[in-house]
């Protein structure tokens, strides 16, 4: 069986649909704070349970043979972490922290993490290999670090595989338009400029445009959560066949500013999109665009959908949202 915490959540929702196509033994753990009960598919085994909570985790898992975990369970705002580090490290650390001790005790050796991009604060070096120095900027990034630290020193003492998974943005839909990303406030760009193109908001506010990059907005690498998701698959497989751990990026490669993304967006939507410069947004860098020959290589997986692909199906998922 395979366990899947967040699995309600946006990413998680989508690597339990793609999951289904290869095997149903799937059992979601979520505690549905931040993700939707709608999202998981009715054949899925479902547990309410708060990975905070040890004790309630480890007799809610107690009863299944679990053979792997993929976690994506956790905060993901950056701003929020700032603003409340104490949650951060409360779900994010400690919470995975109970997740895997839990699954160390239930003997699992295989464990996947939603890892971020973002520890690697304002990086060197553009794109960012995997030998890029983690160096985080904010809480949100330093619980994911904690994390993976905390993974690789049980990986060594205790023989459990594990495969950190950095994210570039996540973004896009799958295209049934049965689930899509939805977070309340919502902080992304792509589903901002959406909910601009269908009237939901008057305009989207550029977080500076006065970057040392071509158009002098933010560049960013947009991955569609399918590829994403198939990205999982691959690693499972990875931990699976070679029996040894793993750290990589997973990006397109890709980069594009927010001005492009908007000017995308109106070009697909056919809608006009306003927009209008404030201030920068702290801790945002220039630049964050994936090297992401380590995935290819080692996982033999590429990204299949363009920013073309990711916007539209954004789109049908937002003019039509579900939850
Ligand atoms: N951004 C923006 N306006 C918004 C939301 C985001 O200009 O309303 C910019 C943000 O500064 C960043 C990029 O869009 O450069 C992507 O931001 P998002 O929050 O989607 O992802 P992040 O890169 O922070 O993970």
């Amino acid at each position: 069986m395979i366990l899947v915490s967040g699995g309600a959540g946006y990413i998680g929702s989508h690597f339990v649909k793609r999951l289904l196509q290869n095997r149903s033994d799937i059992l979601v753990l979520d505690n549905l704070s931040r993700g939707h009960r709608e999202s998981i598919p009715a054949n899925v085994e479902f547990i309410n349970a708060d990975i905070r909570n040890y004790v309630e985790l480890k007799d809610s898992l107690s009863n299944y043979k679990i053979d792997a975990v993929v976690h994506f369970a956790a905060f993901a705002y950056v701003g929020e972490s700032v603003e409340n580090p104490e949650l951060y490290y409360e779900n994010n650390v400690m919470g995975s922290f109970n997740l895997i001790r839990v699954v160390k005790d239930l003997g699992v050796k295989s464990f996947v993490f939603s890892s971020t991009c973002s520890l690697y604060g304002n990086p060197d070096n553009i794109p960012i290999s995997e030998n890029e120095k983690v160096k985080p900027i904010n809480p949100y990034a330093q619980t994911k670090l904690t994390v993976e630290n905390i993974l690789s020193d049980f990986s060594i003492s205790y023989g459990i595989n594990y495969a950190a998974l950095r994210y570039f943005n996540a973004a896009g839909a799958d295209t049934s338009g049965e689930i899509g990303e939805s977070h309340d406030p919502e902080p992304h760009l792509i589903p901002i400029v959406l909910q601009a193109a269908l009237g939901k908001r008057e305009k989207v506010f550029i977080f500076g445009d006065d970057y040392n990059t071509p158009d002098g907005t933010c560049i960013r690498d947009y991955i569609h959560v399918n590829d994403l998701a198939d990205a999982h698959i691959s690693a499972l497989r990875y931990l699976e066949d070679e029996k040894k751990s793993l750290i990589v990026n997973l990006g397109t490669g890709e980069g594009y500013s927010v001005k492009e993304i908007i000017d995308t967006a109106a070009k697909i939507t056919g809608r006009d999109i306003q927009s209008e410069t404030t201030d920068r947004r702290p801790g945002d860098p220039a630049v964050l665009v994936a090297d992401n020959k380590k995935a290819l290589d080692i996982l033999g997986w590429k990204p299949e959908h363009d920013l073309e692909s990711i916007i539209s199906s954004a789109w049908n998922w937002h003019k039509n949202q579900k939850y």
